[in-house]
């Protein structure tokens, strides 16, 4: 094994000349190690089993003016839409009996309506108590965060989405700070959540000595879960003309993430499969060991755009390839367990 890899593995840290090295190469035999080595990791971790999280796209309100987002609230091009209490009950009745004990509820960012799920969190928690409710729901006061852990919330997905703050600053407006946002994540992780952390890649202007930022970051702030992406251009955006991101770099920093964090909950998301037909279960190949098929109302899902050919990640498919490869999922809430 080269040696770089085998430091990875063996120290579950490496220089960052070796980051750079690991995430630049064009040496395929190196990286196809990176892979096998981050798969076998994941296997020792979970055994060949993919945790499910269903996923439901709750409101694409937003009170954000994210650059890169086709849901910032300056895009007046898309219909906009919240779910109501009974539809988002509907959902998890969907996925529950697709085998699925994880509902994951993600939006915009738009604290009162947030503030309207706290007893809808409670009633899936009562409806579904064998269930995990995740949340993505952005920045929100820590009295929310609380009200809506107590409900029964137990994990919550808030990408920092660049640990450079320079960069930050090139993809946000002026109004969001990249101070608040890492604050966010403290309050989740002091509110013992499980908690997500993670980045586009490809992002307009990112360079690689970023993506070992917010490896760093990553790996001193250890969290539960990792979502990582490429950046995909929305064409009511700012960044409309710049190119989406490398579905091969992602699959890099999932292989890079596993060896560093073996039992991190590491998602192929639905960026990556949008971006690269196969892309799915080549995640899971590179080391992630999470998929989120879609379970939005069919008639919303347009509207939840947040960059262009988004992929639904339907459940059978993908149990489909997962098998394929001799993985499997089964109903399981699928904790994180160190
Ligand atoms: N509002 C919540 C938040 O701020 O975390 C959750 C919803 S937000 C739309 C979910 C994630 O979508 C963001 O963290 C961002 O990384 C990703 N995203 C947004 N626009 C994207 C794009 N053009 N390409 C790829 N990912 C994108």
């Amino acid at each position: 094994m080269t040696e770089l890899v085998q430091i990875l593995r063996d120290k579950r840290d490496l220089p960052d000349k070796g980051l750079v090295e690991l995430l630049e190469t064009d040496n395929q035999s190196l990286v196809e190690e990176l892979k096998e080595c981050a798969r076998e990791t994941a296997i020792e971790s979970f055994g060949k089993e993919v945790f499910l999280r269903g996923l439901i796209e709750w409101s694409n309100v937003c009170r954000n003016d994210c650059l890169y987002c086709g849901i910032r609230c300056s895009n007046a091009n898309i219909q906009r839409y919240t779910l109501t209490r009974e539809q988002i009950l509907s959902c998890c009745e969907l996925a529950y009996s697709s085998g699925i004990r994880t509902f994951v509820l993600q939006g915009g960012e738009n604290p009162s309506s947030a503030q309207n799920l706290v007893p809808v969190v409670a009633e899936i928690h009562a409806s579904w108590p064998d269930s995990a409710i995740t949340l993505s729901l952005g920045e929100l006061p820590f009295e929310l965060y609380e009200k809506l852990r107590i409900a029964g919330a137990d994990r919550y997905l808030l990408r920092h989405e660049t640990a450079n703050p320079v960069h930050y600053a090139m993809l946000h407006p002026i109004t969001m700070g990249q101070g608040t946002r890492l604050k966010c994540l403290y309050q989740l992780r002091e509110l013992c959540y499980q908690t997500g952390m993670g980045m586009m890649v490809g992002s307009p202007f990112q360079k690689t000595e970023y993506l070992v930022e917010d490896i760093r970051l990553i790996q001193m702030f250890r969290p539960e879960m990792i979502g990582i992406g490429p950046f995909i251009p929305h064409k009511d955006t700012k960044f409309a003309d710049f190119p989406a991101g490398s579905a091969e770099l992602t699959m890099r920093l999932y292989s890079i993430l596993r060896l560093m964090l073996p039992k991190a909950n590491i998602p192929s998301t639905t960026a990556l499969s949008s971006v690269l037909p196969d892309g799915r279960i080549k995640g899971i190949l590179a080391g992630a060991n999470v998929i989120m098929p879609n379970f939005t109302p069919p008639q919303y899902r347009d509207a939840y755009s947040l960059y262009e050919g988004k992929s639904a990640d339907p459940l059978e498919e993908v149990q489909k390839e997962l098998s394929a490869e001799g993985y499997f999922t089964r109903p399981n809430r699928g904790d994180y367990n160190n």
